[in-house]
């Protein structure tokens, strides 16, 4: 506890996010959907297929193929994608983009979506570090008469090969000084890093020991391996090293997200040496997935760009989703199923996201009340399912968190159907607001 507030909460809290209860398809081994499960719920057709997807994937035959998740708004279109990636793993990209994001002065569309598509790639390199582990001999910092300022240091170990002293730079001091090493400790030093960690005590040693000096000699060594060799795996993401390789401060441009245009030779270069990497097993490729929100939003230029960019060796599954029927697709006047082009759509394996009963929304509610920690009364519960029904379900998982701070200040033990009520007088839903404006419209001329 800290001054009354719980430590777990506050994690809870930082990692709870709109679509965090979803933790995977939740399909048992023969891919069949249970109706709960992973953090979803319903749905079950659509999640069995996109099980097979993720089959294809990990078998590596979905090359040249892409997805399309159609349904209403809030029908769960994001929550199936964002299940997708938790099914493929943590090492798998997931980046997620609406598709109006593209559209912007700085750079092309097609720039953009190139970057995006190259956030998707992931490419694990492999590097072993030497790790060295012995005991400490001596540890000397001198600080500056001021007690203020860097420190500087050395630390001197001695592996079990007796010949092998170590001196090692302040970098490493600061690592012994934090893990609170003394002389006489068994240290395990990674060199790449400068991690240190601390495995225990010397025995059986005989040593001269100066007590109050900051020096203290060793005469024997435990026994144990002396060096490690490790493999340490890193995974970038070929925007990465895009950006990396294309300006001399390319790090920079990481951090402060002014990539700008990226050179074709550039990206052509980072390709044959990825596939040299490969081929020569120093480099693993993993394939991520590109989530396009509104995917009617893109125009014919775009889609043609895809339509090339999916047969390239290197390309992430590309998913897309939309809520629309037929509609035009941008920048021509032919009017296409989900305004995407036909010969785009011939390749693209669709999955529709039915609409919900309302057993599967007083679910996905109450799974959203256990992932924020909000108790709800079974009928403030009862009342948010009917305002679904009026308005959306993700303005209902809204709700949970505007009720339960008014709850708190209530100071009372669960959110009733008061505070859901007073959560929905003050904040307005998408068809609530478009009333409010027709009718005053003609006031805010
Ligand atoms: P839009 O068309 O507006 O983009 P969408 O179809 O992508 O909407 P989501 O954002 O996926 O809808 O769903 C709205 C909310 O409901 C999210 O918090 C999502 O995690 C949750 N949700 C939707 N479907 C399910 C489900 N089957 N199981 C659990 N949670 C779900």
């Amino acid at each position: 506890m800290l001054d009354g507030i719980n430590v777990k909460d506050i994690v809870k809290v930082e990692r709870t996010s709109v679509h965090s209860h979803i933790t995977g398809l939740g399909l048992n081994h023969r891919l069949e959907a249970e109706y709960v499960a992973g953090g979803m719920v319903g749905q079950v057709a659509a999640r069995q297929a996109a099980g097979l997807i993720v089959k294809m994937i990990q078998e590596g035959k979905i090359a040249g193929r892409a997805l399309l998740v159609t349904g209403e708004p809030g029908a769960g279109k994001t929550a199936l994608a964002i299940a997708i990636s938790k099914e493929l793993g943590v090492d798998t990209p997931f980046v997620s983009i609406v598709a109006s994001e593209i559209y912007s002065t700085e750079i092309n569309k097609t720039e953009a979506l190139t970057q995006a598509f190259r956030r998707a790639l992931g490419l694990q390199i492999k590097e072993e570090t030497e790790v060295l582990e012995g005991e400490v001999i001596s540890l000397e910092i001198d600080r500056p008469s001021s007690g203020l300022g860097p420190k500087v240091g050395k630390l001197t170990m001695r592996t079990t090969d007796m010949e092998t002293i170590y001196d090692l730079g302040s970098k490493m001091v600061d690592a012994c000084i934090k893990e609170r090493v003394v002389p006489g400790d068994v240290i395990q030093v990674d060199k790449a890093s400068g991690r240190v960690t601390r495995l225990g005590r010397s025995f059986n040693r005989s040593h001269d020991y100066d007590a109050m000096g900051p020096k203290v000699k060793l005469v024997q060594c435990p026994d144990g391996e002396i060096q490690k060799r490790r493999e340490t795996v890193h995974t970038v993401c070929l925007h990465d090293i895009d950006v990396i390789n294309s300006r001399t401060q390319g790090y920079v441009a990481l951090f402060s997200g002014d990539t700008g245009e990226i050179k074709a030779e550039v990206r052509e270069q980072i390709n044959k040496k990825v596939l040299e990497w490969r081929e020569e097993g120093k480099a693993k490729f993993v394939p991520g997935v590109l989530f396009i929100d509104e995917a009617h939003m893109l125009d014919i230029e775009c889609f043609s760009f895809l339509n090339r960019a999916i047969e390239q060796e290197l390309s992430p599954l590309i998913i897309m989703a939309t809520n629309r029927l037929i509609e035009k697709v941008r920048g021509t006047d032919v009017e296409s199923a989900h305004g995407i082009p036909s010969d785009f759509l011939d390749r693209m394996l669709i999955i529709n996201a039915t609409p919900y009963t309302k057993e599967d929304t007083t679910k996905i509610l109450s799974i959203r009340c256990d992932e924020e920690g909000v108790k709800l009364e079974p009928s403030a519960l009862d009342l948010l399912v009917k305002l679904q029904a009026a308005t959306s379900l993700r303005y209902c998982i809204h709700l949970i968190a505007a009720s339960e701070v008014i709850r708190v200040r209530d100071k009372s033990a669960t959110v009733t159907t008061d505070h859901v009520g007073r959560a929905y007088r003050l904040f307005y839903d998408t068809k609530r607001s478009e009333k409010m404006l027709t009718e005053t419209e003609g006031y805010m001329q």
